[in-house]
């Protein structure tokens, strides 16, 4: 599973279609201050299912969309797609049935985001799972933005050893466990309320 294309469209400075080809030994991108470097790394986070908005230098996510410059009016949406090559068939089993996949985020204004794989819908969950099972996504630390080396060094245990674990591809276990701890939760509510209803039959 390999990262071929990054399609930006009304993200932050990138208001026209623009077609990034990840090719083989890209590694880094540089540029003159400003020219949207990391406007570029975040449109991979975003499109991977990032949640943050201060993960976007925002306010509200709404501030990934093109605000508009002098010459050119605000957009109303952003939308980021990526290609995956999967001819290999590495990606996690739910999405390992075609060559290609290319997954889509779109924001719209006051309507939020949308996310599809191959033309279906999705939930967001379903995009960072598929992430984080192929041991990448929002929070991978393959992604190094400005200042993030400091960080680690500077970093507590705890956070450090998160870096390890999204590294080690187990991070979507803790979701996993999670929404299990959720659903047994439940589970233990309703036994509850049977043997009350039994007690008052008895
Ligand atoms: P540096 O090397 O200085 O860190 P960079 O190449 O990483 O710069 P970015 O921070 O990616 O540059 O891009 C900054 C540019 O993106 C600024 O000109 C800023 O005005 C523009 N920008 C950010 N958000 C938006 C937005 N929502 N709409 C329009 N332009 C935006």
């Amino acid at each position: 599973m390999r990262f071929s294309k990054i399609r930006l469209n009304g993200f932050k400075s990138f208001v026209d279609p623009t077609d990034l080809l990840i090719g083989d030994g890209l590694t880094g991108v540089v540029g003159p201050n400003g020219c949207g470097k990391s406007n570029l790394l975040e449109a991979l986070r975003w499109v991977m299912g990032e949640n943050r908005p201060t993960a976007m230098r925002g306010g509200g996510m709404e501030d990934v969309i093109f605000a508009g410059a002098a010459t050119r009016p605000a957009r109303n949406f952003a939308e980021v797609s990526i290609i995956i090559d999967n001819s290999e068939r590495l990606a996690p089993a739910n999405f390992n049935s075609e060559d290609q996949l290319e997954i889509v985020r779109r924001i719209t204004r006051d309507a939020g985001s949308a996310y599809k794989t191959n033309g279906k819908d999705v939930r967001a969950r379903d995009v960072q799972m598929l992430f984080a099972d192929a041991s990448t996504g929002a929070h991978s630390p393959a992604l190094v933005r400005q200042g993030q080396i400091s960080e680690l060094i500077n970093a507590k245990p705890k956070s450090r050893r998160r870096v390890l674990e999204e590294a080690a591809g187990i991070s979507g276990l803790y979701q996993r466990r999670h929404e299990a701890e959720l659903k047994l939760r439940g589970a233990e509510t309703n036994l509850a309320r049977i043997d009350d209803v039994l007690e008052q039959l008895a």
